[in-house]
């Protein structure tokens, strides 16, 4: 399903690079519906970095001024996407974070200090103990 968003945009390798300064260690193009910008196969944590437009962000996303009907069911069918993503993560067992670009972009290490306490939480829900 083509979203139109590229493998590799800026704002997720900044947090991926924040996260691995904190320490955490996660997997990339980890096969799971939505595909996941990264995940903790541990923790069963699936993060994603949603971008402003093509997630309607509430605050940046701006109605394009032509094909406005396209660009309204497309942004449509992208939150229902998502729902529908959340929804096949969680019955696998997997729990989901999702971040606006655009918080990456502001603060990426406040954003990384959330995928920490989301991987924390994970870790708590799998009722895991973390080696070592
Ligand atoms: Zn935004």
């Amino acid at each position: 399903m083509s979203r139109n968003r590229g493998e590799n945009t800026g704002p997720e390798i900044r947090l991926r690079k924040a996260c691995f300064a904190l320490g955490l260690r996660f997997r990339l193009r980890y096969p799971l519906p939505g595909k996941p910008d990264f995940v903790f196969p541990g923790q069963r944590l699936a993060v994603f970095v949603d971008g402003c437009f093509w997630h309607g962000c509430p605050q940046h996303y701006n109605k394009p001024a032509t094909r406005a009907d396209f660009w309204a069911s497309k942004l449509e069918r992208n939150r229902d996407l998502d729902v529908r993503v959340a929804k096949a993560l969680q019955e696998l067992g997997w729990s989901t974070l999702r971040v606006w670009e655009h918080e990456v972009r502001a603060d990426v290490e406040a954003v990384a200090q959330r995928v920490q306490a989301a991987v924390a939480a994970a870790q708590r829900l799998a009722g895991r103990r973390r080696p070592g």
